[in-house]
């Protein structure tokens, strides 16, 4: 298994972690038996990172996390939850929280203690409840060893949050098609300027990268054999700074597949990494709309979800799968947010940054989804 180690500290992680949130369920539960053994899998194959987070699995996932882990050393692994602070209204309902991690997750400590999935609205809740100063406490008592936040916002919003506290790492979402969302390159630059520790999460982008458009997939299949999920992980992994890689495995032979991915781990070349951005490159010119998933436009007084609309019109252009197009069209529908809710009112038209004629580009995705049997 390759490790990193994470600058001059005490800590090697894993290349490749665990994420616990995917796990198949049986009757409302988790299925017990396939998620120990693949626990086991994990451990036996040297993966010591295992990142978890209060919602995960219908609020099961630290409590089984903690149950399997339990049966190994405590110096052999570690554990990453996050605190969901979306949650809260008053400070004792913070201070209740720690409690609660280490009930469920049977340990005295949390190696990796994360604000979850952290953005504008729940950094003004950090700053009014104090939660900094709290988790600075608990780091101060040795309830949490390092203290972190996930984050999906934009860069602005990644560079208020890190200029806040002296953080001891950071998650952040990363592949080779996400480069210019969310915080960025530049936001990731930062990280690597100050030294900041990164675990990535959706190195596959929610497993979109596995397969693509076969026009796309041919340009890495004609330079070897390897499989598209290797190119996904090979690139992430490859990155300076990037400790640990976040994958939620819920199949043996998945998780067999990564194992061997990252036990002969080799940093990509040059040359690789070229083609790498090539189909990048390739893919974002099969998109329909050149949406960069900003929200600037949101909200949408008729309740349609612009970015999520173009989403499920790009992703099925560039990784041609109609089903899944389908069931994430109807997800909107079901909510009353799909296109066919705009009524064209032009409010939006000003707000985006891309000059999107949006009631325009919602229309084209109206008749592509209308185009599917
Ligand atoms: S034009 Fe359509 S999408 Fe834009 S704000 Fe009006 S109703 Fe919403
Ligand atoms: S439509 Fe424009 S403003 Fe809205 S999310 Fe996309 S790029 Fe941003």
């Amino acid at each position: 298994m390759e490790y990193r180690k994470w600058y001059d500290r005490d800590i090697k992680t894993s290349a490749l972690g665990f994420g616990c949130m995917r796990f198949k369920m049986k009757d409302g539960k988790i299925d017990e038996e396939l998620a120990m053994h693949l626990i086991d899998v994990a451990y036996q194959n040297g993966i010591n990172y295992f990142d978890t987070a209060v919602p995960y699995l219908n609020e099961q996932s630290e409590e089984f996390v903690g149950r399997a882990l339990k049966r190994y050393d405590r110096n052999t692994y570690y554990i990453a939850t996050k605190m969901p602070v979306y949650r809260y209204k008053t400070v004792s309902d913070v201070e209740k929280q720690i409690d609660d991690h280490l009930g469920k997750l049977k340990t005295d400590y949390i190696d990796f203690y994360l604000l979850h999935a952290m953005n504008k609205d729940l950094l003004k809740k950090v700053k009014e409840l104090n939660i900094i100063d709290i988790c600075k406490r608990w780091k101060a008592e040795g309830k949490i060893k390092n203290f972190g936040f996930s984050f999906h916002d934009d860069y602005d919003t990644f560079m208020e949050i890190l200029d806040l506290y002296d953080w001891d790492f950071c998650q952040i979402q990363l592949n080779y098609l996400d480069k210019d969302i969310q915080q960025t390159m530049k936001g990731y630059e930062e990280l690597v300027n100050r030294k900041i520790p990164i675990i990535v999460m959706e190195p596959l982008k929610g497993g979109k990268l596995a397969h693509f458009n076969p026009k796309v997939e041919k340009k890495f299949k004609d330079y070897n054999n390897d499989i598209m999920v290797k190119w996904a992980f090979r690139w992430v992994s490859s990155l300076d700074g990037v400790m640990t890689v976040l994958s939620g495995m819920n199949e043996l032979s998945q998780l067999e597949e990564n194992i061997k991915i990252y036990k002969d781990f080799k940093k990509m070349t040059p040359e690789e990494n070229e083609l790498v951005l090539e189909v990048a490159e390739e893919l974002k010119q099969l998109e329909v709309v050149g949406c960069t998933q900003c929200r600037y436009c949101m909200p949408c007084p008729n309740g349609v979800n612009i970015p999520t609309n173009f989403t499920i019109v790009n992703d099925y252009a560039m990784f041609d799968n109609e089903n899944q197009a389908k069931r994430d069209f109807k997800f909107l529908s079901d909510k009353f947010a799909d296109a066919s809710y705009c009524i064209e009112c032009g409010e939006c038209i000003p707000k985006c940054p891309q000059h999107i004629d949006i009631p325009k580009e919602l229309q084209k995705v109206l008749d592509i989804m209308n185009g599917l049997n």
